[in-house]
């Protein structure tokens, strides 16, 4: 029995007994007793006891109705926890459906005759009502608690626990009401209403298709609140009837590429058996449209399919695009959803009702059991990987679930990771070539800017003189650029040019970002906040300067040198005040912004017509991290931001670079997949990492830095012991030696890809004294 304990750490399983009335299976849930408690818990095995135990077991209270965790969503749980060394228990949790936690409720259920009026009574409530809740019961006319248990003692009435009862009505679906209304909205109430107008500046983008207002809210990223105005003032309408389009009505022309990829995957489902395709796409050359034909291909069969996205909220043009080919056919699993919500979608998958669902990470547990094709989108996207227990990544439980259920997965990218591609040609995946943009416009342009020139020429600038010249002439032509910086604050630190000292955060072993408006000194990992010195606190020096640049410099320079320009910041110390996100976004789209500067958060998922411009401000930042990953995760950026330019119109890209020859670098502009991974693959090769290794990190972490050190020590000969294949590299301190105050230690342990992982040693076999934490991080997203 595996108790679902809210930490999913300390989860594991117990022994329960089973009262003989009680009939349970494998992946029951059922109520338990827990110390004083009484909690959920899932049926992991049942075994006949051999010999009387000596102790008294607890027994089993009661089934939970109508929550069975399938075989096959069982085997996705074993998996987790046998190759992501899990427990059981977190494992369990992550696949259990909405509302478990929070929604349970007592019923009574049954028919029959009473021989008593209240008898009579509870029973006729119940032949209308199918079944009674407890408050309800009790409402009966002429109710006794005698006749009640009258009922139940002659088994004609069961007293059940549950998830409550199936509302029979749909929730009703919302559009918007006249595209004229809405793009007049936008233009004229956009500044005063800036969330409301962001909400209908993303359904304008998508196909019109009614969604409920939850979904609306969660993939326009906004409230519920500016949802129900938009329908008070009629913005949004209910949809009277579903407008499907065919398939045929929307069929655009595949191309040559597309077709081939499209009758391959086609084939494959039809055949019933697993296979692993990758779809190496360029971006814009129609991906998406191969998706939405194949799983056309899988309804048209009668199996169902998953499509996983690694964000749902970047991802609504996708969900408009099922929605409008598919309809109701279509579950959207998002945590975002209200629980009743989440709960009737994990139910219409369940049932059949929904066979299309599309989520993040955790809509792999979808409750469908005829699947026929998993579609994983930017399966190179970092965000895959889970990087809390259960630490599971979704691309190794995607296959493992298309192996198990006999059913087609693809993935896709334009950048896909490096194992993924080594897979590919390998033979181990099959590779779907689509090397052309698949609407007219090509691919932008880009020029690398070699900022060590400007240093020789003692013309040191945050911007190229090229770049200056671009931003300039774009906003002349009324055109809009980016201009992407991979660090928020103002500087990255504070350097004393007498001594040479960085302060330091006092509970992370990081330097304290400097951030202007309001002038403070802040840690970006625990949030610590001081005062920025005047003087340096260890020689006394006044020389004493901010180092390196971030968002907040880069405004100020551009502010500084083009007076006048409509200039704007997105990062995340601005998108952490409420609404902040949609005023600039709806800025942008109305064209009022001419130059958005800002992080990563620009570069994913924005999609503006009338930029033309991508300006990147310091290519190399993520160059000089630790981690073996950070050539590519470079290259994949550079290709992303790149890629933001010119949907619409020709566009340009300048990257400024210290290294300009670096491979991620120099590849990335030309965006040039292949010749990235030719270079990166020996590397992975020469250095023994994956997809040559197997990874596991394992992390020793405590407030008190000596048990740290010997539990790391302890922890290191335990992994001696047990693992004779390995190379390890440890114990030592990790690269971020202290977080939170928690000293931080590490052993790294490549394993050999023939390693079972069932033989690593689970975290409770390291023994860790309490006040010593173990991590074992299977297939680490960072090494940090
Ligand atoms: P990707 O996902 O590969 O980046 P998208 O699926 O977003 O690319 O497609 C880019 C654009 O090309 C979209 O506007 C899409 O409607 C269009 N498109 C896709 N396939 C075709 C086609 N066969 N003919 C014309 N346009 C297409
Ligand atoms: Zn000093
Ligand atoms: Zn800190």
């Amino acid at each position: 029995m595996v108790p679902d304990i809210t930490s999913g750490e300390l989860a594991d399983s117990y022994t329960y007994s089973i009262p003989s009335d009680l009939r349970l299976q494998r992946g029951d849930a059922v109520l338990i007793p827990f110390g004083h408690r009484t909690i959920v818990g899932f049926v992991e095995r049942i075994t006949d006891l051999v010999e009387e135990t000596d102790y008294d077991l607890k027994p089993v209270q009661e089934r939970i109705d109508g929550v069975t965790l399938s075989e096959n969503l069982l085997k996705l749980t074993d998996f987790i926890a046998d190759e992501f060394v899990s427990t059981s228990g977190a494992a369990i949790a992550a696949a259990m459906p909405p509302g478990i936690r929070t929604r349970l409720t007592t019923y009574y259920e049954g028919a029959g005759t009473g021989e008593t009026p209240a008898q009579v009574s509870i029973l006729s409530a119940l032949e209308r009502r199918g079944r009674l809740s407890e408050k309800a019961v009790r409402a009966t006319p002429g109710f006794t608690e005698v006749a009640l248990k009258a009922l139940i003692a002659a088994g004609v009435v069961t007293k059940n626990v549950g998830l409550p009862a199936e509302r029979k009505t749909n929730a009703a679906g919302y559009t918007v009401d006249d595209a004229r209304n809405a793009r007049e909205f936008i233009r004229t109430s956009g500044a005063k209403k800036p969330a409301q107008a962001q909400c209908l500046a993303v359904l304008l983008e998508s196909p019109a298709t009614p969604m409920t207002p939850a979904e609306i809210a969660v993939l326009s990223r906004v409230s519920d609140a500016t949802v129900k105005a938009l329908i008070a003032d009629g913005l949004l309408e209910m949809a009277e009837t579903e407008t499907i389009h065919s398939a045929n009505e929307t069929k655009v022309k595949l191309n040559s590429d597309q077709l081939r990829a499209a009758t391959s995957i086609e084939t494959a489902i039809k055949a019933g058996e697993f296979s692993h395709k990758l779809l190496f796409g360029i971006t814009g050359s129609g991906k998406t449209e191969v998706y939405l034909r194949s799983i056309g291909q899988a309804l048209a069969i009668g199996k169902q399919a998953l499509y996983l996205v690694p964000e749902i909220a970047l991802t609504a043009q996708v969900v408009g695009q099922l929605k409008a080919r598919f309809g109701r056919s279509v579950a959207v699993m998002h945590s975002g959803l209200p629980t009743g919500e989440r709960l009737r979608n994990w139910r219409r998958a369940a049932s059949g009702d929904a066979p299309v669902v599309v989520g993040a990470r955790s809509a792999i547990f979808a409750p469908l059991n005829n699947l026929g094709l998993i579609v994983l989108d930017e399966e190179h996207d970092g965000s895959y990987k889970q990087d809390n227990a259960p630490r599971y990544d979704v691309r190794a439980l995607a296959r493992e679930r298309a192996q198990n259920e006999n059913c087609v997965l693809v993935a896709g990218s334009a950048t896909p990771s490096v194992e993924t591609f080594y897979r590919g040609i390998q033979g181990e995946i099959e590779v779907l070539r689509l090397p052309k943009r698949a609407a007219a416009m090509a691919l932008p342009e880009v020029h690398v800017e070699d900022l060590r020139e400007a240093y020789k020429a003692k013309k040191p600038s945050m911007l190229s003189e090229r770049l200056r010249k671009e931003l300039a002439h774009t906003a002349q032509v009324g055109e809009q650029s980016l201009l992407f910086i991979n660090r928020r604050a103002f500087a990255r630190s504070l350097l004393c040019r007498d001594c040479g000292i960085t302060p330091q955060c006092p509970r992370c072993s990081v330097a304290l970002t400097y951030h202007a408006r309001p002038l403070h000194l802040r840690c970006h990992h625990c949030n610590y906040k001081t005062n920025v010195f005047d003087r340096c606190p260890a020689c006394g020096s006044l020389r004493i300067r901010p180092l390196g640049i971030g968002t907040q410099r880069v405004e100020e320079f551009v502010r500084r040198e083009f007076p006048g320009m409509k200039v704007e910041r997105l990062d995340r110390d601005i998108a952490s005040r409420r609404g902040a996100v949609e005023e600039i976004f709806a800025r942008v789209r109305s064209g009022e912004t001419q130059t958005l500067i800002g992080t990563q958060m620009i570069a994913k998922g924005l999609d503006f017509e009338n930029v033309t411009l991508v300006g990147v401000i310091a290519a190399d930042i993520g160059l000089s991290i630790p981690d073996y990953r950070s050539t590519e995760r470079t290259f994949q950026l550079i290709t992303q931001v790149a890629g933001r330019a010119g949907r619409k119109k020709p566009g340009r890209v300048i990257v400024q670079s210290f290294a300009p020859e670096h491979p991620s670098i120099r590849l990335g502009a030309a965006q040039d997949y292949e010749a990235f991974y030719a270079e990166e693959i020996k590397e992975r090769q020469g250095a023994q990492y994956p997809p040559f290794v197997r990874l596991v990190n394992v992390i020793i972490s405590g407030a008190d830095r000596a048990a740290v050190h010997e539990a790391a020590a302890k922890a290191k000969e335990l992994l001696d012991d047990r693992l004779d294949t390995a190379t390890m590299y440890g114990p030592a301190e990790c690269a971020l030696a202290r977080l939170h105050g928690n000293w931080r230690s590490h052993v790294l342990v490549k394993l050999p890809l023939s390693f079972r992982m069932t033989e690593f040693p689970r975290t409770r076999e390291f023994d860790a004294p309490s006040n010593v934490n173990i991590t074992v991080d299977v297939d680490p997203g960072n090494l940090m």
